[in-house]
């Protein structure tokens, strides 16, 4: 039976080491504060928005939110990543994507000041992530997952790693992190010949293609760390991840559950490089 690497447990060891540093922020008169834009109302974005207000509420990060609704121009999304920018009170801001499709995404993100950019949105903070220059804020989740890793005390040098997807937000990072710490990685997509051979071959699999049940029972092999970053709707309108739990829990030798792992862990990131962002504005 594999072991359940669930998120909660590195979420708490993360929020415990970041409430002092929220403290002593404060007792110099500096109050860590995060924006939270979101364009309209969609399920998953308030979802998060809920995760991330309470993580941010139990570190001592302030939290504020613009809000903008679905019709709205992208000159008033560009005033308001403007007003964030100019406002010397918000250390980090979280942009929801993607945006309703009338709007221009990468203008967007390439508005906000990098040093506000705690998700890894604008084009230097992906270019660091690439280059390894450790300068900037990777994305919340593609770190998260690297987060659990190490929380769980997994080495990763030497390690066969293979990545389920190609996104900038999730799989290409993700991929960059996990061969800054040394893995040989691998990475798959839609156009990948055989998904399940890649897979199986894996010290270590990351899945994150947003499709439930992606990775099956030919994708796994014993001794395999699978990190599950998938959320999807499941037949009986649960959540489910993009590995098929069921079939590899007999298998591998240790999985996150979705929800409550990766996930748990994203909005922890995000505090952390909140205050990250604050020290630094502070010159600490
Ligand atoms: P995305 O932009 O849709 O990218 C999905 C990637 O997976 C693409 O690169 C796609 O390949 C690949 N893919 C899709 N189906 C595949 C298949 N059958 N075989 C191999 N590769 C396949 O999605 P995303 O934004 O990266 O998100 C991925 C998942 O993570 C979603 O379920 C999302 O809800 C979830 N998520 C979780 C968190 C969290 O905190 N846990 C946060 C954000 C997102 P191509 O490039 O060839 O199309």
């Amino acid at each position: 039976m594999a072991e359940l690497w669930k998120g909660a447990p590195a979420a708490s060891a993360l929020t415990e080491q970041l409430i002092p540093r929220a403290q002593a922020l404060r007792e110099r008169g500096i109050v860590p504060t995060l924006a939270i834009i979101r364009v309209g109302e969609r399920p998953e974005d308030l979802s998060y928005e809920r995760g991330a207000m309470k993580r941010c509420e139990k570190v001592g990060i302030a939290v504020r939110q613009f809000l903008l609704t679905a019709v709205s121009s992208q000159a008033d999304l560009m005033d308001v990543i403007e007003e964030v920018n100019r406002d010397q009170s918000i250390h980090g801001c979280l942009l929801f994507r993607p945006l309703p499709r009338h709007m221009d995404e990468q203008a967007a993100c390439a508005a906000l000041d990098p040093a506000k950019d705690v998700d890894g949105i604008t084009p230097g903070s992906l270019a660091a992530v690439f280059a390894g220059s450790g300068a900037g804020y990777p994305p919340c989740t593609a770190q998260a997952c690297l987060e659990l890793l190490d929380h769980y005390g997994y080495e990763l040098k030497g390690k066969r790693a293979v990545v389920v997807g190609r996104s900038l937000v999730i799989g290409k990072p993700a991929s960059m992190l996990l061969l800054g710490r040394h893995a040989t990685v691998t990475i798959c997509h839609t156009r990948t010949a055989d998904l399940p051979a890649e897979c199986r071959r894996a010290d270590v699999l990351i899945a994150a293609a947003g499709k439930a049940g992606v990775v099956g029972a030919s994708c796994l092999s014993p001794g395999q760390v699978v990190i599950d970053v998938g959320i999807n709707a499941g037949e009986e309108g649960n959540l489910v991840g993009d590995v098929d739990f069921a079939a590899a829990e007999p298998v591998v030798r240790a999985i996150t559950p979705v929800p409550g792992g990766v996930g748990a862990v994203t909005t922890s990131v995000l505090a952390r490089h909140v205050i990250e962002a604050a020290e630094k504005a502070a010159g600490i």
